[in-house]
C-alpha cells in the first residue's frame, strides 16, 4: 500500500496520538491509550476502505513515541512535561492563561522517593477539632473533614490511621467528639495528644502532665479501642530540657502510652489559611493551584526527609507522616496519597512503623524548635535536610490575599490561647516555620 494514501488529510503525526483522536471524534476525550490505538485505527482504513472498493486491505501502520492519553490542565503534575500543538515545549504558565488551548501532557515516569524501593509510610492525622480560637469556616465542620479523609484512605488502602486529638476545642463543642465515633467504626483509631495543645516548651512539665491527663479522660472510650495507647507530643516538641522531657516520660511509661514521633511533614497547616482565603473569596483558580502545591509539597518533603533518614540509618526506615484534620486536608489529602502511591509509597500501619528500631530510639536532640524526628537526627549527625520548611510555602502566602486573614491573624489567637490555657507563656519564636509568627 502506498504510504500517502494512507497519509490523508487530518491524519495524525507521530507522537500526538491523542490529539488525533480527539480531532476525529469530534472533541471526545478517552482516557485509555488502548482506545485511542482503536480509533486511530478506524480513521486510518476508512477512507482507504472506501477507495479499494472491497478488496482486501493489507495496513501496516506505525505509531511513533505513542503517549499517555491527554489530562485536563488542572490535573498536569509539576513532573510532567506539557506539549502545546501551538507550538514548541509550553511552561505551566501557558496553561493558566491558554483556556482551551489543546495540550498533550507527558507523564514523565514517577520517580520513586527512594532509589533502595518502596518507602512504607504509616499515616497519622492530629487535631481533628483544629484548635480554640482557630475555627472551622462555613460549611466545615469535624465529622465533615473525618469523613472526608477516612474516605480517601479506603481509596488508597491506607490501614488504621491514628488521630491525635488535642480536646480544648471540644469544651465549647461537645458534640464534636461523635465525630470519633464514626472515625473508629471506619477502621481509624484515636490517640492522646494534651487537650490543650501548649508546647512542653513553654512552661513547667507539671502543668503539661495534667493537661495529658484531661485529655486521656476525655479520650478514654475511643483510647480503648485502640489497638496501641499511643500520645503525641503537641507540635512535636519533646520539651526544651531534657529534665522536662523526661518527666514527661516516666508519666507515658506510667499510664501505658507509647509516644508516637513523627518522620515527615510539609508544613500542611502552612497551606490552611490561604486555603480559607480562597474559599471566602470564592478564588477557584487559587483553591486549584494550592491543590496541587500540596500535593506535590508533601512528596517533595517526603522526598527530602526520607533522604535524611536514609543518610542517617544507612538505609530506608519506615516512615511516619503527619496531617492534620483541616479543611484543606479533608479537601485535599487524597491528591496526596495518590501522588506517594505514583512515587513507591506504600502505606503500613502506626504499629508496623514503631516495629521500627529508628522510630523506637527517641531522636539524642533537644531543641525547642519545630522539628520532627527525622530533622532532629539529621541535627545529631550533621546532615542536612534539603528545603525544609519548603521555600514554596513563601508563594503560598501570597495566594488571595485577604486583609485582617494573614497567618498571624488567623492562627495566632490559637496559639495564645493554647499557652494560656496551662498558665505556660507562648514562645513564637520556636515555631520558625513562619515569619509571620515571629514578627508578633
Ligand atoms: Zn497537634
Amino acid at each position: 500500500m502506498d504510504e500517502r494514501e494512507v497519509r490523508g488529510e487530518g491524519v495524525p503525526q507521530p507522537g500526538v496520538v491523542g490529539q488525533a483522536t480527539q480531532d476525529h471524534t469530534r472533541g471526545r476525550r478517552h482516557h485509555c491509550l488502548q482506545h485511542h490505538v482503536d480509533e486511530l485505527f478506524a480513521v486510518l482504513l476508512e477512507p482507504v476502505e472506501e477507495r479499494l472498493h472491497g478488496d482486501r486491505i493489507v495496513a501496516v501502520v506505525v505509531l511513533h513515541d505513542v503517549r499517555l492519553a491527554p489530562r485536563a490542565a488542572t490535573e498536569v503534575a509539576p513532573e510532567d512535561t506539557v506539549k502545546c500543538v501551538h507550538g514548541p515545549l509550553c511552561a505551566s504558565q501557558h496553561l493558566a492563561e491558554s483556556g482551551d488551548c489543546h495540550h498533550h501532557v507527558v507523564r514523565n515516569p514517577m520517580q520513586n522517593i527512594s532509589p533502595n524501593g518502596p518507602i512504607k509510610l504509616a499515616v497519622t492525622v492530629d487535631d481533628p477539632f483544629m484548635w480554640k480560637g482557630a475555627d472551622f469556616p462555613p460549611d466545615y465542620s469535624p465529622a465533615g473533614v473525618a469523613t472526608s479523609m477516612a474516605d480517601a484512605f479506603a481509596e488508597h488502602g491506607v490501614p488504621g490511621v491514628y488521630s491525635f486529638a488535642s480536646t480544648l476545642p471540644t469544651d465549647d463543642h461537645p458534640e464534636w467528639l461523635e465525630a470519633l465515633d464514626s472515625w473508629v467504626e471506619r477502621g481509624h483509631h484515636v490517640g492522646a495528644h494534651t487537650h490543650s495543645h501548649s508546647s512542653l516548651n513553654w512552661g513547667p512539665a507539671d502543668p503539661y502532665i495534667d493537661d495529658i491527663d484531661r485529655n486521656m479522660g476525655i479520650l478514654e472510650p475511643w483510647i480503648a479501642q485502640a489497638p496501641t495507647r499511643y500520645f503525641r507530643y503537641a507540635f512535636d516538641m519533646w520539651g526544651d530540657e531534657q529534665a522536662k522531657t523526661d518527666a514527661v516520660q516516666l508519666h507515658l511509661a506510667r499510664r501505658g502510652y507509647v509516644p508516637a514521633p513523627i518522620t515527615t511533614w510539609f508544613y500542611d497547616v502552612q497551606f490552611l489559611v490561604s486555603y480559607i482565603r480562597t474559599l471566602v473569596a470564592g478564588d477557584e483558580e487559587g483553591r486549584a493551584w494550592i491543590r496541587k502545591t500540596f500535593a506535590s509539597t508533601a512528596v517533595e518533603s517526603l522526598r527530602s526527609q526520607a533522604a535524611a533518614a536514609r543518610a542517617v540509618f544507612g538505609r530506608d526506615p519506615v516512615h511516619i507522616a503527619l496531617i492534620h484534620g483541616t479543611p484543606v486536608a479533608g479537601d485535599c489529602y487524597g491528591d496526596v496519597l495518590a501522588a506517594y502511591a505514583e512515587h513507591g509509597v506504600e502505606f503500613v500501619t502506626l504499629e508496623e512503623a514503631m516495629a521500627d528500631p529508628a522510630n523506637q530510639i527517641v531522636a539524642p536532640t533537644v531543641t525547642r524548635f519545630f522539628r520532627n524526628s527525622t530533622q532532629k537526627w539529621a541535627e545529631y549527625a550533621g546532615i542536612d535536610v534539603e528545603n525544609t520548611p519548603p521555600q514554596v510555602l513563601h508563594q503560598v502566602r501570597e495566594i488571595c490575599l485577604i486583609e485582617g486573614m494573614d497567618e498571624n491573624a488567623v492562627l495566632g489567637p490559637a496559639l495564645v490561647a493554647a499557652a494560656e490555657s496551662v498558665g505556660a507563656t507562648f514562645v513564637p519564636t520556636d515555631l520558625d516555620w513562619s515569619p509571620e509568627v515571629l514578627q508578633q
